[in-house]
């Protein structure tokens, strides 16, 4: 059985605080991989700035269906790639997810978010 999310996850951002998503409404994935692969700039203002290789994925929080997120924005499709990148809907902070090209499920990136 796949891991569900035990926390609420909230924005990373000092100050904002913004819910993302409630416990209960994800499910741990540990093999996806992001086709094509993308880079995940740098989140400004948090404590893991780091730039992400969507390769570097250890695990993800998979989310089945987007009315399930409490505050989320979804970017434009990129170009190139066609994902779409998730951010934070109250202080835009981004990408904390992604929506892969051409699929309904979404996904959290945990290092970009906090749990709680
Ligand atoms: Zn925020």
């Amino acid at each position: 059985m796949s891991e569900k999310l035990a926390t609420k996850l909230t924005c990373a951002i000092p100050g904002c605080k913004s819910i993302i998503l409630r416990a209960g409404y994800a499910e741990k994935d540990s093999s996806f991989s992001l086709d094509p692969p993308a880079v995940f700039p740098a989140l400004p203002g948090a404590s893991n700035k780091d730039e992400l290789n969507s390769s570097q994925f250890e695990s993800l929080w998979r989310v089945s269906d987007k009315m399930d997120f409490d505050n989320i924005a979804f970017s434009l499709v990129l170009p190139g790639s066609g994902h779409r990148m998730l951010a934070c809907a109250d202080c835009e902070a981004g990408p904390v997810g992604f929506q892969p090209a051409g699929m309904e499920v979404c996904f959290i990136i945990p290092d970009r978010v906090k749990a709680e």
